[in-house]
């Protein structure tokens, strides 16, 4: 199976280091006035080429209905910078679920997502290579956004893509994934998104043992206190047998985050926080498995 980025379908061997959980292009304004917007093109490439020179190759950007996403615009940043970038399609969570959501049944819903998939977004031809991100904004899944998972969880059945998760909230994703067995959904087709903001190790580890993917995506935290824990919780992982179901990321989504503005940027996860986990015992071959084969095995299901 070849993984599908904004330039087309790439072999899966050529993925090479991957941040699963990204967002090159985004507006969340309703919730981060001032910050929330990312749309400046040259900026994207300046920053993105930070992650290039750390040997990055592969960002999945997790920007999905509700968000502005741009598909033209990521065809031209993966042009500029040499990135392979995987598009995001699916609903992405209350409040940013579009009104004509409620109005269509699952299947009309799973149609969109499809057409997304097979065809291209939006008439561009630009074809999305991962479900989600689809979220839940508090605790628990509304009835809208249900009917995104289930309708996320049929267009899974029908493209083979893998489902990655918005999930901020303990400890929403533990009934994200029940619906998602309800849909007949093999967890290990899944990434739970936003682990680290969950702070309970134990909450990890159930994740881990249903099969789904456990996402730490945001590893910068904002002290070096929230670093600290992040080591602590992938080494708590490691040692019951999980470290190939971690996946690393920076879920950079606002101006604050970009480098050129005061925030720790693209390149965090392999310069930083890979150094920190070298620290705390973590050899060439853990870093192999989490930055390079775990997010190539949640894109591909192999
Ligand atoms: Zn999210």
């Amino acid at each position: 199976m070849s993984v599908m980025t904004v330039l087309g379908p790439v072999d899966p061997g050529e993925l090479g280091t991957t941040l699963p959980h990204e967002h090159v292009f985004i507006d969340l304004v309703r919730e981060y006035r001032g910050d929330g917007l990312l749309n400046d093109r040259a900026l994207a490439v300046a920053e993105l080429r930070e992650y290039v020179e750390a040997g990055g190759r592969t960002l999945v950007d997790c920007t999905s209905v509700g968000l502005a996403r741009d598909p033209l615009a990521l065809v031209s940043v993966a042009e500029e910078t040499g990135l392979h970038i995987v598009m995001g399609c699916g609903y992405y969570r209350d409040p940013y679920l579009p009104p004509e959501l409620d109005r269509m049944s699952v299947d009309e819903a799973a149609d969109t997502i499809v057409r997304d998939i097979e065809e291209g977004v939006d008439g561009t031809g630009v074809r999305a290579g991962i479900i989600g991100e689809i979220g839940s904004d508090r605790a628990h899944l509304s009835a809208l956004e249900e009917r995104s998972f289930r309708a996320a969880a049929r267009a899974h059945h029908r493209t083979g893509l893998t489902i990655t998760t918005h999930a901020a909230r303990w400890p929403v994703g533990l009934p994200q994934l029940d619906l998602l067995a309800e849909e007949r959904v093999d967890p290990r087709r899944v990434v739970v998104g936003h682990c680290d903001m969950v702070p309970d190790s134990a909450y990890h580890l159930a994740v881990a043992r249903r099969g789904a993917f456990v996402e730490l995506d945001t590893v910068q935290g904002e002290s070096d206190y929230d670093t600290r824990c992040r080591v602590a919780w992938m080494r708590n992982l490691a040692e019951h047998g999980f470290l190939d179901r971690v996946l690393l990321s920076q879920d950079v989504c606002l101006r604050s985050n970009l480098r050129a503005l005061g925030g720790s940027g693209y390149a965090y996860v392999p310069t930083v926080f890979a150094d920190h986990l070298r620290a705390a015992g973590f050899d060439d071959s853990d870093l192999r498995t989490i930055l390079v084969d775990n997010p190539r095995r949640a894109l591909t299901g192999e």
